[in-house]
C-alpha cells in the first residue's frame, strides 16, 4: 500500500490528489450556498477521470460533469454512484444506457427531446432531463425564441411519466474577462429563462450557469450548482484573473522526462529537423525524450520551458514527435537527470501557463493534451 512504484524512466506526468481535493475544498469555499460538479471531461482534462472523480467526491464534490454520454456511462461502469450529468448529445448516442445507468442528461433542442423520450419508454423508467438554454454563448443550447416550445414539450413529457426536468441551466462565454459586458447580459437572460420555465410549471432541484473563472470572480452566477474544471486542476482560467497561487489553487499535474542524452556539441551545429537551432559555440546539448506525440506542443519550438538541474532552458529548434534538445551551457548534468517542462513552481519549474503562452494557446489545452503514451503517476490516492 505504502509502497512507490518505480518512476516510469522516459517522462511521466504525476498528479496529485491531495492537490485536487484541497482545490475541491478551497471552490466549495467560494460558492458556499452551491453544490460543485467536478468536471472530469476528456479525462480530466488529461489527468485520468476516474481517479480524479473519487477524489473530488471525496473532497465533497456532489455532481460530476462530462461532455459525452460515453464518458459519463465509463465512470458508471468504473462503480461511480451518485450524480452524473453529461451534456454533449448527438443524434444516434446511447440515450437508454445513459437512462438505465440513471445518468442526468441534457437536452438543448426538439430531436434531443424526442430522442430521450423515446429511450425512457425503452427502459421503463423516466430520464433525468436538464433543458439547456442558449443565453448568449452561442454554441449548444436552445435561445430563447425556441424556448417555450422546449418547455412546453418537457412539461408534456413529464405529465406523461418519460421525464423529470431537474435542471435549467446555460453556459457563460466570457466569464473568464474581468468585466466583460456579455456575462451581464447572459445572466439577465439566464433569469428570463428561467422564470419562463418555472412561471410554466417547471420545478428544478438545480439552476446552473457558472465555471471555474465564474466561481472565482462571479458570485450572481452561482446559483444552486457550480461546474467546476480547470481551477480543480490548480489552473489558473485566465493569467488575468490571477495565478494559481493568487486564486488559492494548487497544480495538480507535473511533467517531467529524464535526459536520454548528454553530449558535447561543436560550435556550429544545427539542431533538430529544419536546423531552426544552431550552436553558437561549443555546448553541451541534453535530449529530453518527449514530444508532440506525448503532447507537448510543436508549436512552443524555440520556446518551451524546461527546468533541468535547476536551470531554465528553452526547446533549442523544433519539438519532434518523441523528442526535443535542450541547449546546457556548460551545465554539467549526466543522463537520466530529470527535466521537469511544468509542475507547481515550487523548485522554480514553470507552470502550465509558461508552456501555454510558449504554444500561444490556454492552459487548459496543455493539460487537456497530454497524451496517452505519458503514464500518469498518482499521489495521495486513496486506499
Ligand atoms: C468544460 C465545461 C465546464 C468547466 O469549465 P472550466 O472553465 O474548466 O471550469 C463547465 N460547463 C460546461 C458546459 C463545460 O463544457
Amino acid at each position: 500500500m505504502s509502497q512507490t512504484p518505480p518512476q516510469p524512466s522516459r517522462v511521466r506526468a504525476e498528479i496529485d490528489l491531495d492537490a485536487l481535493r484541497a482545490n475541491v475544498r478551497a471552490l466549495r469555499a467560494r460558492a458556499p450556498r452551491s453544490a460543485l460538479m467536478a468536471v472530469v471531461k476528456s479525462d480530466g482534462y488529461g489527468h485520468g477521470a476516474l481517479p480524479c472523480a473519487r477524489a473530488a467526491i471525496e473532497a465533497g464534490a456532489e455532481w460530476l460533469g462530462t461532455a459525452t454520454p460515453q464518458e459519463a456511462l465509463a465512470l458508471r461502469a468504473a462503480g461511480v454512484g451518485g450524480r452524473i450529468m453529461c451534456w454533449l448529445w448527438t443524434p444516434g448516442d446511447p440515450w437508454r444506457e445513459a437512462v438505465e445507468a440513471d445518468l442526468d442528461v441534457s437536452v438543448s433542442g426538439m430531436w434531443a427531446l424526442a430522442e430521450v423520450t423515446a429511450a425512457a419508454r425503452e427502459a421503463g423508467r423516466p430520464a433525468r432531463v436538464h433543458l439547456k438554454a442558449d443565453t448568449g454563448l452561442g454554441r449548444n443550447g436552445c435561445l430563447p425564441a425556441d424556448w417555450p416550445e422546449l418547455v412546453s414539450a418537457a412539461l408534456a413529457g413529464e405529465a406523461a411519466g418519460d421525464l423529470r426536468v431537474v435542471g435549467l441551466w446555460s453556459h457563460l462565454a466570457c466569464a473568464d474577462e474581468p468585466g466583460h459586458a456579455s456575462v451581464a447580459d447572459q445572466l439577465a437572460t439566464f433569469r428570463r429563462m428561467v422564470a419562463h420555465a418555472e412561471g410554466e410549471g417547471v420545478r428544478p432541484e438545480v439552476r446552473h450557469l457558472a465555471n471555474s473563472p465564474a466561481v472565482l470572480t462571479l458570485p450572481d452566477t452561482h446559483f444552486d450548482l457550480v461546474r467546476t474544471g480547470i481551477a480543480m486542476y490548480g489552473v489558473s482560467p485566465a493569467p488575468e484573473l490571477g495565478t494559481a497561487a493568487e486564486l488559492g489553487l494548487r497544480p495538480v499535474m507535473t511533467l517531467s522526462a529524464s535526459l536520454a542524452l548528454v553530449k558535447r556539441a561543436p560550435a556550429g551545429h544545427g539542431v533538430s529537423y529544419g536546423h531552426r537551432y544552431v550552436t553558437g559555440r561549443e555546448t553541451v546539448l541534453g535530449l529530453v525524450p518527449v514530444g508532440y506525440g506525448d503532447g507537448v506542443p510543436r508549436h512552443a519550438s524555440g520556446r518551451g520551458p524546461v527546468l533541468v538541474g535547476g536551470e531554465w532552458r528553452r526547446v533549442a529548434g523544433r519539438i519532434a514527435m518523441d523528442q526535443f534538445v535542450v541547449d546546457l551551457d556548460g551545465q554539467k548534468v549526466q543522463e537520466g537527470a530529470e527535466a521537469v517542462l511544468f509542475g507547481p513552481g515550487d523548485r522554480g519549474e514553470p507552470t502550465v501557463q509558461d508552456w501555454a503562452e510558449a504554444a500561444d494557446t490556454i492552459a487548459y489545452e496543455i493539460v487537456t493534451r497530454i497524451g496517452s503514451r505519458v503514464p500518469r503517476v498518482y499521489r495521495g490516492a486513496s486506499a
